[in-house]
């Protein structure tokens, strides 16, 4: 007889892992099939987010980021440093070593709320069966009365530049350089081009960034975005914008990149080239053809606002469904389908879904830009404050940036916060709160903030929303 289970998870990323979880504490008997190889071809739960994406490329961002401040920064706290020397293979195996410890964690956290942890490849058949191919041995059926779909997204490929593993690759592949390339070319300014352009800037390396739009990080502010495109050319990145990538071939030194750009067609040399240009979703193999499921145009398994294929019982979560390709959103769906199969409400509010770049200064923001509010019809008022004016960032060295707050002029609800600056990613989950909450900008106002912190230049932003900032002129 068919092993049968409540609910069955396929893939087990921030995604997934978290829907197993969520769908176990509610009391579910869950089983979570996951597929993922890391390049030693061990298993590891977690996905891209914890093996290959946000958790080693964020500790490689915090050692670069020692390595740019012990250059450029210890001297101004009157700090001398001689003989610095950098470890790549030291670095590179503390990343290993956390994200060895968190997806262990995963492991750990599945026993502990008995969740079966499946290793193998699940394919979704009619019915809410599925086909569980384990690494070896037989393919099983497995029955389950509700199945939750979270098989990610993997990079995009360019045709003119298809991936070697060697000199021609992937984010993955960025991230393992057991060298500082010299010279390092990156297709895409987006957030995994400039995260990693700036790793291996940090670390030495010549790094240019060849973009085809006009602008760089289409998707932010335009204050926040062209103050933090010129701190990047400030730092070192070469960004090319309208640069179209017509060809990228293999030398014995390295890689030769065609573009046209604009002074007309252009060649880059480089030792290595990264890829960066955008991720698609993944459903190799995933749905068997009379599973009842389509995926649409762009490969997106279609769901409605509560995560819920078209095939009662069955949902998709995650990169693999429309939607900001971002862990935490990821989780957020998860913890969503989970509870609505367990009869509960739940929801997730996509109006407030944080963004961070984790580069220096950091990026972060969370509702509508300036352009989109204008474009809307909306009558608003906008409030900056920059961190040169901020105690705590003048004693961190770091001032480059600053908060800006979009808000409602008829009944003062805030509807954006931008901010490039120190810590942007931690500041700007006090402003995903006051979102969430519908908070007024005279709310953040009357909220007190500590002194010094980071925090301040928030507060003091919603100030100036109405011309009151204390600490900057009007
Ligand atoms: P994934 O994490 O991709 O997990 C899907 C899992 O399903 C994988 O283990 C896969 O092997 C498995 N799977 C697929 N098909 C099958 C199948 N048929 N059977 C069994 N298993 C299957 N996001 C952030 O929010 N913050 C960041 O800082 C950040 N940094 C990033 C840095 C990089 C370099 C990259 C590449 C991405 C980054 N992201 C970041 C994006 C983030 O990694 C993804 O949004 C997130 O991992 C999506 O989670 P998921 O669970 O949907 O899919
Ligand atoms: P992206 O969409 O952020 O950026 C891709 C960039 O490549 C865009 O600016 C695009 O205009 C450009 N581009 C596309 N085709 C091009 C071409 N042929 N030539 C030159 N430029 C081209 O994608 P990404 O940087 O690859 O990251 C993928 C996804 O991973 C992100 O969208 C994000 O969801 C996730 N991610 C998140 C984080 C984070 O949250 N900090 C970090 C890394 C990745």
């Amino acid at each position: 007889m068919a092993k049968s289970y409540d609910v069955i998870v396929i893939g087990a990323g921030p995604g997934g892992y978290i829907a197993a979880i969520r769908a176990a504490q509610n009391g579910m008997r869950v089983a979570c099939i996951d597929a993922w190889r890391n390049r030693d071809g061990k298993h590891a739960f977690g996905g891209t987010c914890l093996n290959a994406g946000c958790i080693p490329s964020k500790a490689l961002l915090e050692s670069s980021e020692l390595v740019h401040r012990a250059r450029h920064e210890f001297s101004k706290h009157g700090i001398t440093v001689s003989g610095l020397e950098v470890d790549v293979g030291a670095m590179q195996k503390r990343k290993a070593t956390i994200v060895r410890q968190l997806t262990g964690g995963i492991a750990g956290l599945f026993k502990a709320n008995k969740v079966e942890g499946l290793v193998g490849r699940g394919r979704l058949l009619a019915d809410r069966k599925v086909e569980f191919t384990p690494e070896s041995g037989e393919p099983e059926v497995l029955e389950a009365r509700y199945v939750i779909l979270a098989s990610g997204s993997s990079p995009i490929e360019l045709p003119v530049a298809p991936f070697d593993g060697e000199a021609i690759v992937d984010s993955w592949g960025a991230l393992e350089f057991d060298e500082v390339p010299r010279r390092l070319g990156v297709i895409g300014a987006g957030i995994i081009g400039l995260e990693l352009g700036s790793v291996w800037s940090r670390l030495g390396a010549e790094v240019v960034i060849l973009e085809a739009l006009d602008e760089l990080l289409p998707a932010a502010d335009r204050d926040i975005a062209k103050e933090a495109e010129k701190q990047f050319r400030r730092q070192g990145l070469t960004i090319h914008l309208g640069a179209k990538v017509t060809g990228a071939r293999r030398t014995d030194k390295g890689v030769v990149v065609e573009y046209s750009g604009r002074d007309g067609a252009q060649t880059l040399e480089v030792d290595r080239l990264v890829v960066a240009v955008g991720r698609r979703p993944y459903t190799d193999g995933l749905l068997a053809e009379d599973c009842g499921i389509r995926l649409d145009e762009r490969g997106f398994i279609p769901v409605d606002d509560g995560c819920r294929t078209r095939v009662k019982g069955v949902y998709a979560i995650g990169d693999c469904v429309r939607g900001p390709m971002l862990a935490h959103k990821a989780s957020e769906e998860g913890v969503m389908a989970a509870d609505l199969i367990a009869g509960e409400v739940a929801e997730v509010n996509y109006a407030v879904v944080p963004s961070v770049i984790y580069t220096a200064p950091e990026i972060a923001w969370v509702g509508k830009t300036e352009r989109e509010v204008q474009e809307s019809g909306r009558a608003y008022k906008t409030g900056s404050f920059p961190f040169v004016a901020n105690g705590r960032a003048k004693a961190l060295e770091q001032t480059a940036g600053m908060v800006k707050v979009v808000s409602a002029a008829d009944d003062d609800e805030i509807l954006g916060v931008h901010i490039l600056g120190p810590m942007a990613g931690e500041l700007i989950a006090e402003a995903v709160l006051a979102m969430e909450f519908s908070a007024s900008t005279e709310d953040l106002q009357r909220t007190i903030h500590a002194h010094p912190t980071l925090a301040e230049a928030l507060h003091e932003a919603s100030l100036a929303a109405d011309k009151r900032a204390l600490n900057y002129p009007n």
